[in-house]
């Protein structure tokens, strides 16, 4: 689904300008998506000469991704500190989400701000309390609705290495390295046009694929090994793990990324979940194959959403309790008894 307001291009064209404060803004535990798509549009303005620009994230990104260019300009959201740039904002961003809950922290900081709001976005429901929205839920990535954007508000000629290094990263990581929403011929013209750029796409993947720690890796090992647990009469795998358990391989932000996809190369399994005991409440991450909605099941049963294929949620439950919690629901989810 296409969501594109009215009067889009004229609407840019008339609020962009140079005097103007930018803040770009995205959700909380950002992935190389928002990243990428926000560090895209920061880069732009810059070459476009804007001097007022900022981007904050409710959290930390992880660390495979702090190399990409003017990461270091990404500030953290702060109490007592972030509220300024909210406020003070004439123009915010809101990147690679559909509402201001996922930002967490500053959610109600957002709705009151006065500035002018525009979303670009591909999650499913865009909210409507912003001015301006550009989402499509068809397209690979927030990172490829951001190159469109940048064509829409006539400002192509300020797309340098660093902007497309960026575009690519998010479009390489949102697609699972091209393996998943990625077969629209559109997204690879994309692609192609970034790589023009001088964008090296090897030297990203090494970067965001071939930087992980030693016991990040036995990590893996281990959850594959140790934790998975599969229901077959349900096609379905689960990996729960505790707080005690990540301390001892130093889990840090970002450590758990692309485990959830791996019981997925099983044959037979349709749908994967991790749940990540956090501070308080359990962390999921869902993933699925072809029809099966993770979206809808995380909206139903785990206080979250996300894509068809790939969702987000939370349990708010003693960890004893999250097995029992996770079994029950995909039994009455998938048997809808
Ligand atoms: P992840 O498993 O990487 O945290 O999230 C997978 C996808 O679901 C991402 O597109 C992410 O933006 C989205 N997502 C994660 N958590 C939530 C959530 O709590 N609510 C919603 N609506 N989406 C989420
Ligand atoms: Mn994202």
């Amino acid at each position: 689904m296409k969501t594109l307001t009215k009067n889009f291009n004229e609407g840019m064209k008339k609020i962009l300008k140079k005097e103007k404060k930018i803040l770009i803004v995205g959700h909380n535990n950002p992935d190389g998506d928002c990243i990428g798509a926000s560090l895209a549009l920061y880069n732009l303005f810059k070459n476009a000469s804007f001097p007022y620009l900022s981007v904050l994230m409710p959290s930390d990104m992880p660390d495979f991704l702090k190399w990409m260019p003017a990461a270091e300009n990404i500030d953290i959201y702060e109490k007592g500190k972030s509220e300024k740039l909210i406020y003070g904002a004439d123009i915010i961003f809101y990147v690679d989400f559909n509402d201001t809950s996922r930002t967490e922290y500053f959610s109600e900081e957002l709705k009151k701000s006065n500035a002018v709001k525009i979303m670009l976005d591909h999650h499913p429901e865009p909210s409507s309390e912003v001015d301006f929205i550009f989402s499509d839920t068809e397209t690979s990535s927030a990172s490829e609705v951001v190159y469109r954007f940048i064509g829409l508000a006539g400002l192509e000629k300020y797309i340098d290495k660093d902007v497309s290094t960026c575009l690519f990263t998010g479009i390489m990581t949102d697609t699972l390295n091209f393996s998943v929403n990625s077969s629209k011929p559109e997204t690879f013209r994309v692609v192609a046009d970034l790589l023009s750029y001088g964008t090296d796409k090897d030297d990203i993947y090494d970067k965001v694929c071939n930087n992980f720690s030693e016991k990040r890796l036995r990590l893996v090992g281990y959850m594959v090994y140790e934790k998975m647990k599969t229901v077959s009469d349900l096609h379905y795998a689960y990996m729960l793990i505790s707080k005690k358990e990540l301390e001892k391989f130093d889990f840090k932000n970002g450590d758990h990324e692309g485990i959830v996809n791996m019981p997925l190369t099983v044959s037979g399994i349709n749908i994967s979940i991790t749940a990540i005991e956090k501070d308080d409440f359990i962390k999921l991450s869902l993933r699925s194959k072809g029809d099966f909605d993770v979206n809808a099941l995380s909206k139903k049963y785990f206080n979250g959403g996300g894509h068809k294929n790939a969702a987000g949620g939370r349990i708010y439950k003693p960890y004893n309790e999250a097995e029992q919690y996770i079994t029950d629901s995909l039994r009455e989810f998938l048997t809808n008894k």
